[in-house]
């Protein structure tokens, strides 16, 4: 069966190809730098990940843009309230964004590009939408007029035929079901960071950013267009009317969404103040690649509910991969063939490339990794495991790992020697004696970034390497 898609636009799952040569041409909308990334943000960019992987690894190149906004609305604010610029408050959470996705060993896209970076390009294409009359300007600001787009709606299949011309919104970010004209160009409030363009001195609005970007990069038509499913509405649908109508051209013919990360039940959101980050499992003592697996565990359009044990069970998970990779690597084995496993072993391998065919389903491929994982290990068990049979197993392994990527630690320099763990241990037991918890703490912290995790036992503290 043929690599196959579930595409938002056609409500249907379709198999899929490159529109030219052997290269797929994809924007993925990146983050907006006013905050740390949450789980639930590296949820969709993790998926963005293992769909660069799958491509790949079925032979085609890879042509990937993804965004940074680093101006809109809230960023605007909060670097107010934090008194610094734009720029300063955007570079630190964009180094933050870019350590984050290190550590989940996310691959950077080909073109990593920066809002601030296109301001003239997305003037100049609001420029030419005015001059083809999809625009009008209201107090300063230019908004895009959706009657003026006959397709408005295709994408999130909702009927915007009787929407009032000329209503308005000007934040970037509004309620769903909410159709409105959206502001591709503000004007500005006091204070307000702007640009001097020649549609005027302002700033772009968020949708414009995205349009322009992966139409410079990618030309008129992607082969791919993917993000967080919060997305299709409005931000996709925006993206969709300013783009065709500066082409003419069908803007992307695969849209991909990813499903939210769930937190108690509702959307994991910087909103509703109800997230956690990347910053906060890892002080937990959780390894990065169990994250990762956790957030690849559940396909891409099913919900992800986050649970307490969701980590410890993505850590067990992938303990027993790794548990079975060194026993593969280190056992001694007789010589000699178990046929039957080989052919299981192609069987998982086959069962894990139709799975990650099937609109990445990433269960189903994991599944297939564990059957064998289990069945390889009772014929160790019964001596029944030979020596030719290592060989396929690890390949096995080596195929599954260019995907999931969970099996090699993160290597740490700690640069502390056990003695001088022993050592900071000791005072911290001192610090703590003396109730000087200020001091206790620096020391937990400062082991833990040099990758050791405290756990306060009955008998004291333990410790261990991450
Ligand atoms: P933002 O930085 O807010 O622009 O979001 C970055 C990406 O994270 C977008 O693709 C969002 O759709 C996605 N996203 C936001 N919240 C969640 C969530 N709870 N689970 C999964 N993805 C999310
Ligand atoms: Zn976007």
């Amino acid at each position: 069966m043929a690599l196959r898609f579930y595409n938002t636009l056609t409500q249907r799952i379709e198999d899929f190809t490159p529109l030219e040569d052997n290269v797929v041409r994809m924007y993925t909308c990146g983050p907006t730098v006013w905050n740390f990334a949450h789980i639930g943000n590296l949820r969709t960019f993790t998926f963005v990940d293992i769909l660069r992987r799958w491509l790949r690894y079925r032979g085609y190149r890879l042509d990937h843009v993804m965004n940074i906004t680093d101006v809109d609305d809230r960023i605007i604010q909060k670097s107010v309230e934090a008194g610094q610029s734009l720029q300063e408050y955007t570079a630190a959470y964009t180094e933050a964004f870019l350590q984050d996705t290190a550590t989940l060993r996310l691959e950077r896209p080909e073109h990593l590009v920066r809002a601030t970076d296109h301001i003239d390009d997305m003037a100049a294409a609001i420029h030419k939408l005015t001059e083809k009359g999809f625009t009008y300007e209201s107090d300063g600001s230019i908004y895009f007029r959706i009657a003026s787009f006959p397709g408005y709606g295709k994408l999130s299949h909702a009927d915007f035929s009787g929407i009032r011309a000329g209503v308005r919104v000007e934040a970037d970010r509004y309620e769903k079901d909410d159709a409105r004209d959206f502001a591709l160009w503000k004007a500005l409030k006091p204070g307000e960071p702007g640009w001097d363009t020649v549609i005027g001195r302002g700033r772009p609005g968020w949708h414009i950013e995205c349009s322009v970007m992966a139409m410079k990069y990618l030309g008129a038509t992607l082969d791919i267009h993917a993000g967080g499913v919060d997305l299709t509405f409005p931000h996709h649908e925006n993206e969709i009317a300013q783009s065709e109508a500066l082409s003419g051209q069908p803007f992307a013919r695969f849209w991909l969404h990813a499903e939210h990360l769930i937190l108690s039940g509702e959307v994991m959101s910087k909103s509703l103040g109800n997230f956690i980050t990347l910053r906060d499992v890892l002080a937990q003592g959780y390894r990065p690649e169990a994250i990762r697996y956790l957030l690849t565990s559940v396909p891409y359009r099913k919900k992800l509910n986050f649970t307490s044990d969701s980590l410890p069970s993505a850590e067990t998970a992938v303990e027993r991969l790794r548990n079975f990779k060194l026993r593969l690597e280190t056992g001694k084995y007789a010589q000699g063939v178990n046929q039957s496993l080989i052919e299981r072993t192609q069987q998982a391998a086959t069962r894990f490339e139709e799975a990650l065919d099937d609109d990445l389903n990433t269960a189903e491929a994991l599944a297939a990794a564990f059957e064998l994982v289990r069945d390889a290990n009772s014929a160790m068990d019964a001596g029944e495991f030979p020596a030719s049979n290592v060989a396929p197993a690890l390949e096995f392994l080596r195929r599954f790992d260019a995907i999931f990527d969970v099996l090699l630690p993160t290597r740490r320099e700690s640069g502390l020697t056990d003695a001088q763990i022993e050592a900071l241990i000791e005072e911290r037991n001192q610090a703590r004696k003396t109730r000087n918890f200020a001091r206790s703490d620096e020391i937990r912290k400062q082991l833990l970034e040099r990758g050791v995790v405290l756990e306060d036992t009955k008998e004291g503290a333990r410790w261990k390497r991450k």
